[in-house]
């Protein structure tokens, strides 16, 4: 059977789960997104995953046409119907469909979609062995244009380094934020491990306020490991004793080289290699377990 997506209230094979070619989401980008994993039928700290969407959407005024209640049901349902437990959730909410001009006071109808599939994975090497990435020149968007703090279905500015990154061979590129310092990576947040504490960029370097990022920063707290969010160079990054990203399709993945520098001993470090281990408990853990 085809795969089944929900589109506006209803569940649809995926040839049928069709936009308006005047959908501002399509002819703008204007809309939101939002990516969740399933585990075991659960999905992983799903609330987090609707408060995104929703403060995405009153950022850009748009307004959700359901609760977030009614969305959670969709996307068990979406699971269910697909018969997928260990899974990938996409979130979609465009303006809907309008005019040729930008105004979104004439669009109507939000189309509310959810996509459930079956996640595909970075090879397994990646989190043995580690990532090699590079620095793309394509900054991250000024908060003052386009806050990275919205999920908006503009993804260009993360794509133009992406990339830039799979050109110099590498499946994740470092952006830098307008004043130079580490922001985050194309689709995932970065962390450093020096002299035993963590370092990441804090929320306001313009970044995606990850749901795995906060995950891990509990996992770390947790394991009594000092957790800084402060602004962070490259130098940071190249004189670091470990370094690893954090998403929610990535999970936690080790990166051993940046910018053709290696970092720290050139293979996954151990405080990296622990929250990898907390990190596939906790996404596991039943709610009361
Ligand atoms: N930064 C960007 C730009 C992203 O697109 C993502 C993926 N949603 C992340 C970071 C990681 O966020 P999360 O852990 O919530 O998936």
């Amino acid at each position: 059977m085809s795969l089944q997506v929900f589109i506006n209230g209803r569940l649809v094979p995926k040839e049928q789960a069709v936009v308006s070619v005047f959908d501002h989401g399509l002819l703008y980008g204007d809309g939101v997104f939002e990516g969740m994993r399933s585990y075991s039928g659960r999905v992983f700290r799903l609330q987090a995953h609707l408060d995104r969407p929703w403060e995405s959407a009153r950022a850009i005024w748009l307004t959700i046409p359901m609760t977030q209640q009614e969305m959670a049901q969709a996307v068990y349902q979406t699971l269910q119907v697909n018969n997928i437990s260990d899974g990938y959730i996409r979130l979609v909410v465009t303006r809907g469909a309008g005019t040729l001009g930008l105004d979104p006071n004439k669009c109507s109808n939000p189309q509310v979609i959810i996509i459930a599939d079956h996640i595909e994975l970075y090879p397994r090497e990646f989190y043995e062995k580690g990532l090699r990435i590079v620095t793309a020149s394509t900054i991250r968007n000024h908060p003052a244009a386009l806050n990275p703090r919205i999920k908006s279905l503009n993804y260009l500015n993360n794509i133009l380094a992406k990339i830039e990154g799979l050109q110099a061979g590498c499946v994740e590129a470092l952006m830098l934020n307008h004043k130079g310092e580490v922001a985050e990576c194309t689709g995932d947040n970065i962390f450093l491990v020096r002299r035993g504490e963590l370092y990441t960029p804090p929320n306001d370097a313009g970044i995606l306020e990850g749901v795995t990022r906060a995950a891990v920063i509990e996992l770390a707290q947790e394991m009594n490991l000092t957790v800084h969010e402060v602004p962070l160079t490259r130098h940071d990054v190249y004189v670091a004793d470990e370094c690893f990203l954090t998403g929610t399709a990535a999970e936690v993945v080790p990166v051993v080289e940046v910018d053709g520098r290696t970092i720290g001993s050139g293979s996954p470090g151990p405080i990296t290699q622990e929250l990898q281990h907390r990190f596939q408990r906790l996404v596991r853990q039943r709610p009361d377990g």
